[in-house]
């Protein structure tokens, strides 16, 4: 998976690639998946939602250009895989989930294999998490129909918000947003992607 679809492919950020050698993705899927589990797909999780591919949780963790004293914010938990990565590179990761039985059962896994670094939060995410505000960076694992205000307003000066934006909720542009200073935001387009719909007051 590392040699093939992550270095193959242009990631190049060692700390993201150490990350990704360390979490075992097996550990996140459910036991009839496993044979897939390095292979570089998407795969179902429950409440039919899904487990993204390494690739493009390779690529979003490299897009948010961290550094090691950062604290970050994932919007859609899922099965926890991509807050585990995260938790490796960076001081503490936020994370919120809409569906209460993909929290909790994130959590406990997270808990079982020893993720001390990582605070699972059952809520809409398309609002951020401001007690926690702000952060270095935030990232978005499903999609939305704009960039939510609430989660740009709780990103630190200097931060990035990395979030795939469409007008269908299953094709996507993947945006990285760059907060320069108060009131002074850059957008770039990175690249198309595929997520479920972000579901709440500022996504779908
Ligand atoms: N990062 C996950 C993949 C998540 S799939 C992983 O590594 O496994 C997208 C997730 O976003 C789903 O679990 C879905 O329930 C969740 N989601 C959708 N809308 C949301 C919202 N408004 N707030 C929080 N989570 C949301």
């Amino acid at each position: 998976m590392i040699r093939e679809h992550l270095l193959g492919r242009g990631i190049r950020d060692q700390a993201v690639i150490r990350a990704m050698r360390e979490v075992p993705r097996e550990a996140f899927i459910d036991e009839t998946l496993l044979e897939y589990a390095y292979e570089d797909h998407p795969l179902s999780i429950a409440e039919g939602q899904t487990i993204s591919q390494p690739y493009i949780v390779a690529y979003m963790t490299e897009a948010l250009e961290l550094s090691a004293t950062d604290r970050v914010l994932e919007i859609g938990t899922g099965s926890g895989y991509a807050a585990a990565v995260l938790s490796r590179i960076v001081t503490t990761v936020y994370t919120v989930e809409r569906l209460g039985s993909l929290a909790s059962s994130a959590r406990q896994r997270l808990d079982l294999l020893g993720y001390t670094n990582i605070v699972v939060h059952e809520g809409d995410g398309t609002l951020g998490w401001p007690e926690h505000a702000p952060y270095d960076a935030i990232v978005v694992t499903a999609g939305a129909p704009q960039i939510p205000k609430s989660l740009r307003e709780q990103l630190a000066i200097g931060g990035r918000l990395v979030i795939p934006v469409g007008a269908s909720s299953y094709l996507q542009m993947l945006v990285r947003v760059r907060r320069i200073a108060e009131h002074d935001y850059r957008t770039e387009e990175l690249c198309g992607v595929r997520f479920v719909p972000l579901i709440g007051a500022e996504g779908w």
